[in-house]
């Protein structure tokens, strides 16, 4: 279970998730510095869980370098069956077996440059709950997509397809990123109030499907060009639990600002 019961009322308490995204950046060499960078940095930070998912060639690495410290470790995609005649692919066992406890699912580069529906996403997001992994599954809309008003729709339906018939219990091990596809590694972010519609947006619809207490502990993250300088303003908003983070992760010092910026 991830909400927390809050003791001051108001229900249930999400705590922060502040992932990075490498993408295809950083090899085994520049990965243990980097976790061996952030790990002092990061040492006191007991307000929310910290995420690095990194290339799938220093999962292993990244998480032997990450033990004991309060960073964890993610892969960025997986396939969704366990083993077989599936050249280059790798699996949700696969994944766990390097350390990791997260997996990213159906990021928008992946379903722009792959062709990745939300169909093979959701067959991701089983594989990967299977294995014990927590999935990091990414909606949101296209610029045109955007400017002609058709976020809602857009995300609505990445998500009924993303999570559709999952339990509510599984529901309830997942984490969800909204990525408007314009403001990734664009350096345009959508302002506090526009992520919080559409977040408040996305918890109505977790609410419809899956019940009331499920959608109000999932953890449902803002990505697209979160800064240190930007994310207090997202994080005052009240459904946005946490960041996935491109660019900005890629250097320690920066990632380890927005971490202790992501304070509620
Ligand atoms: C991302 O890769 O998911 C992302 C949000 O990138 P950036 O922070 O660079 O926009």
């Amino acid at each position: 279970m991830v909400g927390q019961f809050n003791p001051f009322g108001g229900g249930l308490m999400r705590r922060p998730v502040i992932a990075g995204n490498w993408k295809m950046y950083k090899g085994v060499r520049e990965t243990v510095e980097f976790v061996e960078e952030l790990k002092p940095l990061v040492k006191t930070c007991t307000h929310c869980d910290i995420i690095v998912t990194a290339p799938f060639t220093a999962l292993w690495v990244a998480a032997e370098a990450a033990r004991e410290s309060p960073i964890a470790i993610g892969a960025q995609d997986l396939y969704w069956e366990r083993e077989g005649a599936f050249t280059g692919e790798i699996s949700a066992p696969m994944v766990a077996d390097a350390g990791c406890r997260y997996s990213i699912l159906g990021h928008s580069e992946r379903r722009g440059y792959f062709g990745e529906t939300s169909l093979e996403v959701n067959k991701k997001v089983r594989s990967a709950l299977q294995s014990g992994l927590i999935p990091i599954i990414c909606l949101g809309e296209q610029l045109v997509e955007w400017e002609t008003n058709q976020t809602r729709k857009v995300v609505e339906a990445q998500f009924s397809q993303s999570l559709g018939g999952l339990t509510p219990k599984a529901v309830s091990r997942t984490i969800v990123a909204y990525e408007p596809v314009w403001a990734i590694g664009t350096g345009r972010t959508a302002t506090p109030e526009i992520a919080q519609d559409v977040h408040a947006y996305i918890r109505q619809l977790a609410s419809e499907a899956f019940g009331y207490q499920v959608a109000q502990s999932l953890r449902v993250l803002y990505g697209g060009s979160v800064k240190p300088v930007n994310i207090a303003g997202l994080m005052a908003q009240n459904d946005i639990d946490g960041a996935l983070v491109g660019g900005a992760s890629l250097k320690a010092e920066s990632f380890a600002s927005i971490i202790k910026f992501s304070a509620k």
